[in-house]
């Protein structure tokens, strides 16, 4: 991902990466000096592999975080999508491999070429706001009763 953070004390660039928490592993930035900067992944994930994989895809629920500092500088060929999950009625906000122009197409034809490129987690929160973190708590919240 060509963005970074600069820490706020020492200037240092900072690049995303997969760090822990007693909440679990999410994605951030952690300055060397003075320890966790941000969190980007709204979500928190049980491995590591599963963290690692979200941010080479850049298939994940931003943190608010992250929301602003893209609306500031967006990323080339990606834009941030917020929506209301129908399941939860809690705002998501993941980032879509469309360009904004493409995006509204999107919205106002349902153009296949452009369903095409997006994976079924991305298409499911262009529908209706589900993450796919919502969905294994939804399942697991089922099994458990
Ligand atoms: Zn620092």
């Amino acid at each position: 991902m060509n963005i970074n953070d600069i820490c706020s004390s020492c200037e240092n660039k900072l690049k995303p990466k997969v760090l822990q928490s007693a909440a679990g592993y999410y994605i951030g930035t952690f300055c060397s000096e003075h320890g966790p900067y941000a969190r980007w992944s709204g979500d928190y994930y049980r491995s590591i592999q599963e963290t690692q994989t979200a941010l080479e895809t850049l298939n994940f629920t931003l943190h608010s975080y992250l929301e602003d500092k893209l609306n500031q500088t967006p990323l080339q060929n990606y834009t941030v999508v917020s929506g209301l999950s129908i399941l939860t009625g809690k705002r998501n906000a993941m980032l879509i491999p469309l360009t904004l122009g493409q995006i509204e197409r999107y919205d106002s034809t349902s153009d296949f070429s452009l369903i095409s490129l997006l994976n079924s987690d991305q298409r499911e929160f262009m529908r209706c706001g589900i993450t796919p973190k919502e969905w294994d708590d939804k399942v697991e919240s089922i099994i458990s009763h």
